[in-house]
């Protein structure tokens, strides 16, 4: 039997760029297709993430015109994460195979074939890999691959260079949906389902139209959500902080006691400053990144919905009637 893929498609104020993409993606699933390495129920679904352009009307128009596009939209703007979440738990009661990939074409589209084998030769997971950065800037380059060292120091198992683009199977999906996270990190939790994993290289191109959601302060912002969801080594580093800080001060009142009973008076009230200034923002981050787990721990308590779609293509309604 042949597997049933669903490439999964997060767009948000895409009307730029899916007229390009849309014809790409179906030529690519049809070649899979003919092929005869998939289904021909195969599928491809955006998901439309509360765009305020005309993103989800092309969406629509596109399932009319061919069956292999479906679609499904949120409620409102919830993010890229969730968007790609809301998408994989629609595709995993029906799809045997799913590939989460952006809408822009910066993706190899082709490494499709490659992910397909990966699964057909036993893995479960295939990791999309950029093989080289040459059409990203040096800034770009270097905040990104700096973003994955961070990652791994940190504690968070990531598959290095690897974005969202991914091929995932059903089986883990159905594992997948017990990881009940509303701070989602996708790239450093399927990671943890664990299976057979390997990885696909792929050159990544510039974005075919439109603009990136991602600029410096969003990706620092993931850096940040991604180490406080799946480690808690800051909190370790602090400690160790601590410690070592005060292990110096013991040594230094030591020295202090030795050179006053030698007779000699001990000043230097800038130092004295400079010290209490410097312990006194210590804390301060402390306490923040302490509160940023409590912060978290507030919104997985409250374990609201991670996504809710307001709307499905026709052609998913017809198959429910
Ligand atoms: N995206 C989304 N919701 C958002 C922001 C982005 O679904 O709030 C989608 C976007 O349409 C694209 C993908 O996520 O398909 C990646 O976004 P983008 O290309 O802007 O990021 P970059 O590739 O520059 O990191
Ligand atoms: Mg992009």
């Amino acid at each position: 039997m042949r597997p049933v893929l669903f490439i999964v498609i997060p767009c948000y104020n895409e009307e730029q760029v899916l007229p390009v993409t849309a014809p790409m993606f179906l030529s690519q699933l049809n070649s899979m297709i003919e092929a005869e390495k998939i289904s021909d129920n195969s599928r491809i679904m955006f998901v439309n993430d509360g765009s305020k352009d005309k993103t989800w009307e092309l969406i629509s128009e596109l399932s009319k015109q061919d069956c292999h596009f479906t679609g499904i939209s949120q409620s409102r703007n919830r993010g890229h994460q969730n968007a790609v979440l809301a998408g994989l738990m629609e595709a995993k009661d029906v799809a045997d195979i799913t590939i989460s990939i952006d809408c822009d074409g910066q993706d190899d589209i082709s490494a499709m074939d490659k992910m397909v084998d990966e699964y057909i030769n036993g893995a479960e997971i295939v990791y999309g890999v950029r093989s080289d950065r040459s059409s990203d800037t040096f800034f770009k380059k270097f905040t990104a691959e700096g973003f994955y060292k961070l990652l791994d120091f940190m504690g968070v198992e990531v598959v290095f260079n690897h974005a969202d683009y991914r091929l995932v199977s059903s089986r883990v999906l159905q594992e997948f949906a017990d990881f009940k996270e509303v701070n989602l990190f996708l790239r450093g939790m399927f990671p943890l389902v664990g299976f057979k994993s390997t990885s696909v290289y792929y050159e990544r191109h510039e974005r075919l139209a439109g603009e990136s959601h991602y600029p410096l302060s969003k990706m620092l912002s993931l850096a940040f959500d991604g180490i406080t969801s799946l480690s808690i080594k800051p909190i370790r580093l602090i400690t160790t902080l601590g410690m070592v800080i005060a292990a110096l001060s013991v040594l230094g009142l030591i020295a202090i006691l030795i050179t006053t009973i030698a007779g000699h008076s001990v000043t230097g009230w800038v130092v004295m400053t400079a010290v209490l200034t410097l312990l006194g923002a210590i804390q301060l981050i402390g306490i923040g990144v302490v509160g940023e787990y409590i912060g978290k721990t507030y919104m997985e308590v409250k374990g609201r919905p991670r996504y809710i779609i307001s709307e499905r293509t026709a052609d998913q309604n017809k198959k429910e009637h």
